[in-house]
């Protein structure tokens, strides 16, 4: 089990100090999807960069397995760096333009050795890119990133990611670049992989539709906070934080039952009320005056479902 608990990262901006991630928890587990969604800006990413140890916080720990990520040495870190992969948003980026596939997948495999020798090495590269959907594996091994698409690009970072035998993989914003076509079949991967090999897996997108197809837990970014968190039924049926509601209604539905009142939220994020209060003030339709001098904390509406907001009830 990955999990952030509490966790603050502050960024200096044009001589002030902003949190870029506020008192944010999140856990992720094998078997699980876990979505989280907020509009550029909302931290996701840092988040996300957070739980993976590649952003240290300044208030809060993120611990792997019950142990502080963050103080593990040596062995424990390379063996929690083998454990909890991530996929980058442009895999053309995140690849060595100069090496084949065999060897951008077997590059982590010799790290970690993990084959014994060369042709245990050769099997598992092979096994990895036909569950990924690029067969013939033989074919697709011997290309240069060059000589891919989007998205067989995408399928060899899943691939190289998942040659590790990871218990957790981070992707964010993996389909965001690829066409709209061709986005399902990635997302597919994900749901297989969850599903047969017990795969847990983190997806940053500001996209709550396509967090709705595949998670089975969405967090509800905003500002640096979690605004709401929930079950994805829950959140996608009966959103209750406005900036939940006013991103479910922004994605156009065939099926009238899912169908929310627009909620008309103004504006772009804005750090004038970072300090106290809700984050969201400035824009909130509904926005009473506690929300300007009290931040909201969550609360438990019913079970796992979590919303920040002085709306709800204690
Ligand atoms: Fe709107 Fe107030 Fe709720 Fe914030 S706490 S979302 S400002 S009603």
């Amino acid at each position: 089990m990955l999990e952030a608990k509490e966790v603050t990262v502050l960024f200096s901006a044009r001589g002030i100090v902003i949190p870029a991630v506020d008192e944010a928890s999140i856990t992720a587990e094998k078997g699980k999807i876990i979505g989280l969604v907020g509009e550029s800006g909302s931290g996701k990413t840092t988040l996300l960069r957070v739980l993976l140890g590649l952003q240290k916080v300044d208030k809060g720990e993120v611990l792997f397995n019950g142990e502080n990520i963050f103080k593990l040495k040596s062995r424990k870190l390379k063996e929690f760096r083998r454990l909890n992969q991530i996929i980058f948003q442009d895999p053309f980026d995140s690849m060595d333009p100069r090496f084949r596939v065999y060897d951008i997948i077997a590059e982590g495999l010799r790290y970690h050795k993990i084959a014994k020798d060369k042709n245990e090495e050769k099997e598992i590269i092979y096994n990895t890119l036909e569950e990924v959907g690029l067969h013939p594996a033989d074919k697709f091994a011997l290309k240069y990133p060059s000589q891919l698409s989007g998205g067989q690009l995408q399928r060899v970072a899943i691939a190289r990611a998942l040659a590790l035998n990871p218990e957790i993989i981070a992707a964010d914003e993996p389909v965001s670049m690829l066409d709209v076509s061709i986005r399902a079949s990635i997302l597919n991967i994900f749901i297989n992989l969850k599903q047969e090999k017990n795969v847990g897996f983190v997806i940053v997108s500001h996209d709550i539709s396509t967090l709705s197809y595949i998670s089975d837990e969405i967090y509800v970014m905003y500002m640096g906070r979690i605004v709401e968190k929930g079950n994805v039924d829950e959140i996608i049926e009966k959103p209750m934080h406005p900036y939940t509601q006013a991103l479910i209604a922004s994605v156009p539905v065939a099926d009238p039952k899912y169908k929310i009142e627009k909620i008309p939220i103004k504006g772009e994020i804005s750090y004038d009320h970072f300090k106290y209060g809700c984050r969201l003030y400035p824009r909130c339709p509904f926005a009473m005056d506690i929300c300007a001098k009290e931040t909201p904390p969550l609360i438990e509406v019913s079970p796992g479902h979590y919303v920040a907001c002085h709306l709800i009830k204690r």
